[in-house]
């Protein structure tokens, strides 16, 4: 793709901000989106920002029939001396790039969507909240738009991005959740769209979610399609466990999401020191390790709330209790690592805020 410029569309009509102490998840959307548009001619062109506001479709657009899109889920944060960063959004772009390839979606220039990204954030900034623990959440993504019933990668695409200041995951500091473990639906299996941020992967996962609150639980922990005896990940999260001193979270089958959080505290804690394993475990291991009294932390890892400690494990009728109340000492540390590196309060030894 040849670089091309970008148009930029000002809105007219200024909203109003949310309260940044009552922000709901995903429900208010900045002044600003940004759009480019695919075509096998022209490959993707036509950057431009422009207002807020609603697309319209042809009802025979492909992604309404067969699902083709993806997207990515990143936030932006403003520090106290006021600069906007963004933590590896390389990373994010990349992912994309492979969620598209496993859905027959043309590839975006990673760079240049980072700078068309950089202008639309400049033009939105006042959106991005200061409040302790607020940030403006990023979420590119593609959806298929020719006009066509044939079962068929379309010819046509719209690549978009657009914002929504959200709230504090943690009001009053994090706390255990409580998570059931699904034995009977499975997320993704070996060889489907499991790697891939893909809107089917987040509706087939519904039903399972209600049975996870019908149980009083919080979360889903998915097991491996096959054999429903390895672990895989937790809701929207990558897991980790820390059994006997040594820290470890599934491999990457294919069937799991490669989280950015993930990989993030892989890295920061081998530069600690600490043993990390990516490897296969199994629910029974886990569950007799907390038996045992080997089970020292277990806590998911992703985007929206970071870190996420497991309090309690549902499993086949049966509660096992891992930590109801307190924060374990590991979880602390990298949420407060984290969170401080992306706030640019401490240092970015790994450099990844951009
Ligand atoms: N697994 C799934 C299924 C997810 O949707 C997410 C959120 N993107 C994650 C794991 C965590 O990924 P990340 O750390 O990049 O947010």
């Amino acid at each position: 793709m040849a670089h091309q410029a970008l148009e930029v569309m000002t809105a007219t009509h200024h909203k109003t901000k949310p309260d940044p102490e009552t922000l709901q998840f995903g429900k208010t959307f900045t002044d600003h989106m940004f759009i480019m548009d695919y075509s096998s001619e022209n490959g993707w062109h036509s950057p431009r920002i422009i207002p807020y506001q609603p697309l319209t479709l042809d009802p025979a657009a492909m992604i309404y029939h067969y699902g083709q899109t993806v997207f990515e889920g990143l936030k932006a944060y403003r520090t106290d001396d006021d600069r906007i960063l963004l933590f590896r959004p390389d990373e994010n772009f990349k992912r994309l790039n492979r969620s598209s390839d496993r859905l027959s979606i043309p590839d975006i220039d990673e760079k240049m969507v980072l700078e068309y990204l950089s202008e639309l954030l400049k033009l939105d900034k006042d959106w991005i909240p200061t409040y302790e623990g607020t940030s403006l959440y990023i979420r590119p993504f593609i959806i298929a738009t020719e006009p066509n019933l044939s079962v068929a990668p379309s010819t046509t695409y719209k690549f978009m991005i657009i914002l929504s200041p959200v709230g504090s995951y943690y009001k009053e500091g994090i706390a255990p959740v409580g998570i059931y473990v699904e034995d009977e639906y499975t997320r993704a299996a070996l060889g489907g769209t499991g790697m891939a941020k893909t809107a089917g992967n987040y509706s087939a996962a519904y039903k399972a979610q209600d049975k996870a609150t019908a149980h009083g639980q919080a979360q889903v922990l998915w097991l491996d399609s096959s054999e429903k005896k390895y672990v895989e990940e937790v809701g929207s999260m990558n897991v980790f466990f820390k059994i006997d001193g040594e820290i470890i979270t599934p491999s990457l089958s294919g069937s799991i999401l490669e989280g950015i959080t993930r990989k993030s505290i892989i890295e920061l804690l081998k530069s600690w020191g600490e043993q990390v394993t990516e490897r296969r475990i199994s629910i029974d291991e886990i569950l007799n390790a907390v038996r045992e009294g080997r089970l020292e932390e277990a806590f998911g890892t992703g985007t929206a709330a970071v870190i996420s400690p497991i309090g309690e494990l549902s499993w086949k009728g049966e509660k096992t209790l891992i930590n109801q109340r307190e924060t374990g000492s590991l979880s602390r540390k990298l949420y407060e690592t984290l969170t401080g590196i992306q706030k640019g309060r401490i240092e970015d030894p790994l450099h990844w805020t951009y």
